[in-house]
């Protein structure tokens, strides 16, 4: 088949890709815990182009303890740990999805590539207004007063709290359509992408972090992505989520999302940016988007596992 005949497919990582629950995320974790979902990538790229995007708050989140336990050297503002995790996360999804691509006989046809990646937010966004995303550590009450940004009391304790802006575009979004037309793999947008304004005709970066959901159905529907697959630790979208009641969808109809938004069944931190996200993606020009288990990406594509958001 000839690439650009291949359906295109986008695959959004959740940060239990590479940290689980209950583990403490050294490298052999995160390394072996990739495996589950980058072998079934690797499969899949004989049938779909495919852009892999992915979220770091673990990562992140270490690299923001790191600075709070060393004053002798200069502290670095968010953009630049977010480009450090892109970094450190792609190189990471490389070398493990190079390994499979050579195990599974494919290697040698196939280019893969990661790509640092802005993301561009306006400084005008209501959310500048109110940094409501808790990252980074958690701060004994009597240090609140000395820490030089917001600080809130979350359900974990007093954590930073930072903008999560809206993203407009992703800068690189041409330089990603042209690489997946050569059929290369394109691990990119890692933590939503790296915050940045822009100033006329050059971009600076901003102290935030964007959604990794909401920027990865961004990029979809600038590259004119098919197939937008999120995959996170949990089977799927439930209502009820929680409780006793608790049902777990095999699909749901955007109507049926919008009302269940309204009733507030999925919290602002976890469910409720991924319903989002496909909900965007869908009523723009996207043709499926699923909502899925990290080890059943390959099930829910073929409607075996997951939830898949329907137009109607
Ligand atoms: P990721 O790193 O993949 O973005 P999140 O923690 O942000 O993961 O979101 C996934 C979490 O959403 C699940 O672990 C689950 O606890 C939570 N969640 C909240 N509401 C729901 C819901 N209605 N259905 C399914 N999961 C839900
Ligand atoms: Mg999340």
């Amino acid at each position: 088949m000839n690439s650009t005949e291949k359906p295109t497919l986008l695959v959004a990582l959740g940060g239990n890709a590479l940290v689980r629950k209950g583990q403490i995320g050294t490298i052999e974790e995160q390394f072996e815990n990739l495996r589950v979902p980058i072998s079934q990538v690797a499969r899949l790229c004989r049938e779909y182009r495919i852009i892999i995007t992915h979220g770091n708050g673990p990562q992140v989140g270490n690299l923001l303890l790191q600075q709070e336990c060393c004053d002798d050297v200069p502290k670095m503002p968010l953009e630049i740990l977010v480009a450090q995790t892109q970094g450190q996360i792609g190189y990471m999804i490389e070398s493990t999805l190079d390994s499979e691509l050579m195990r599974q006989g494919i290697a040698t046809a196939k280019p893969l590539v990661s790509l640092i990646s802005y993301v561009v937010v306006d400084e005008g966004c209501p959310a500048f207004l109110n940094p409501a995303k808790p990252i980074g550590p958690v701060f004994p009450q009597e240090r609140v007063h000395t820490l030089p940004y917001p600080v809130r009391n979350t359900e974990k304790g007093y954590r930073r709290v930072v903008a999560s802006p809206e993203p407009l575009t992703i800068v690189e979004k041409n330089e990603i359509m042209r690489l997946i037309d050569l059929d290369f793999i394109v691990i990119c947008c890692g933590g939503g992408g790296i915050p940045v304004v822009r100033e006329g005709r050059s971009f600076s970066g901003v102290d935030a972090v964007i959604d990794k959901d909401l920027a990865s159905a961004r990029l979809a529907q600038e590259v004119g992505v098919d197939i937008f697959l999120i995959a996170t630790d949990v089977q799927g979208v439930a209502i009820h989520y929680g409780t006793p009641d608790q049902v777990f969808l095999k699909s749901l109809t955007l109507a049926d999302a919008r009302s269940y938004l309204d009733k507030g069944q999925f919290p602002e931190g976890s469910m409720m940016p991924k319903v989002v996200a496909c909900s965007r993606f869908l009523s723009g020009k996207g043709k499926r988007a699923l909502i899925t288990s990290i080890a059943s990406i390959e099930a829910a594509l073929s409607g075996q596992a997951g939830t898949e958001i329907l137009c109607e």
